[in-house]
């Protein structure tokens, strides 16, 4: 039997990202559909869980994508509603990678310090990867700052992660790259969870500080987000820092995503969330 992965995205396209990854995950076949909401979304879900009886059921799966993890929520919820009994299909929730990258990131620091206690800051934190890491790094008892260029934009992403996750990460305003530098002062980890493409320090903002023990980067294009970095970086010491780039965090990010696809065919009633994959990222990290 075909295992078939149905990729339900929330933005106008179905990303290449996540169904070149379900392929080289195991799916034998990835249907994308864009701009799925909570609205439209039951008539798929019918046709993943009514299809299959008894066991073959976990030969069909969902992988909920797009660029906003609120979306993404909303829209794991309306399918879950749709579940009922043993009518139900393993899902996945990962967008723009947010699961799978804050984990993979996450986990590679978590291997290379102890993060409870420590105080870390998420620099531009209030897209899907930045305010999944600032959760992980709350449930592992780090004391996580989280910061936009907007204090609005930073206490409703503070707000949305102690709704889901019930653990506080303080909002602060980083407008510019000399206000990030003050926000990083004092701070043990720092993940820089930017937009791609875009630098959020200069090298001399955490080079030569005297706490930083980590730091983490996700952005891959350069000017990468923390200057002085390499996006290779996998745990290379700079300067006292050990220093995780963003190619460095994606080697293990793929690795974790396409075990989490096989993962999603082991049975039709596995939910893939941040628990979940960071779960799994720490055991492969
Ligand atoms: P995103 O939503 O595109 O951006 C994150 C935040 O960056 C935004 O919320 C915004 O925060 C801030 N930002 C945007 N433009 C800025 C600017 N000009 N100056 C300063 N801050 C700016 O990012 P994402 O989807 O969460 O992804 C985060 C990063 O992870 C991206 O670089 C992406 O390419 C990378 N990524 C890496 C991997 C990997 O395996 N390494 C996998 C997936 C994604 P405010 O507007 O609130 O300031």
């Amino acid at each position: 039997m075909k295992k078939l992965l149905f990729l339900f995205d929330t933005d106008p396209m179905p990303s290449v990202f996540d169904t070149v990854v379900g392929y080289d995950g195991g799916a034998d076949r990835v249907t994308g559909y864009a701009n799925v909401t909570p609205d439209n979304v039951g008539g798929l879900v019918d046709g993943t869980i009514f299809t299959r009886g008894g066991q073959d059921k976990q030969n069909t799966a969902i992988f909920i994508g797009g660029g906003d993890m609120a979306k993404g929520e909303a829209l794991l919820k309306a399918v879950q509603k749709k579940f009922f009994g043993p009518f139900r299909v393993s899902v996945m929730l990962d967008p723009n990678g947010s699961n799978t990258t804050a984990a993979a990131g996450v986990a590679l620091l978590a291997k290379t310090t102890k993060l409870k206690g420590k105080k870390a800051v998420v620099l531009a934190g209030t897209g899907p990867v930045g305010m999944r890491a600032a959760a992980l790094l709350a449930q592992e008892g780090a004391d996580v700052s989280l910061t936009s260029r907007s204090k609005e934009r930073a206490e409703n992403a503070a707000r949305a992660i102690e709704a889901r996750f019930g653990v506080k990460v303080k909002p602060v305003q980083g407008a510019d790259e000399s206000a990030r530098a003050k926000d990083v002062e004092g701070a043990e980890i720092v993940l820089a969870a930017g937009a791609i493409g875009i630098e959020l320090l200069k090298a001399s903002h955490w080079e030569h500080n005297s706490t930083i023990e980590a730091v983490a980067d996700v952005n891959a294009q350069p000017p990468l987000g923390l200057e002085g970095i390499e996006a290779t970086d996998k745990g290379k010491e700079r300067d006292g820092v050990i220093c995780f780039g963003a190619l460095g965090i994606g080697g293990l990010k793929l690795k974790l995503h396409r075990a989490c696809i096989g993962w999603l065919f082991e049975s039709s009633d596995a939910l893939l969330d941040a628990e979940e994959i960071y779960a799994l990222a720490k055991e492969m990290a």
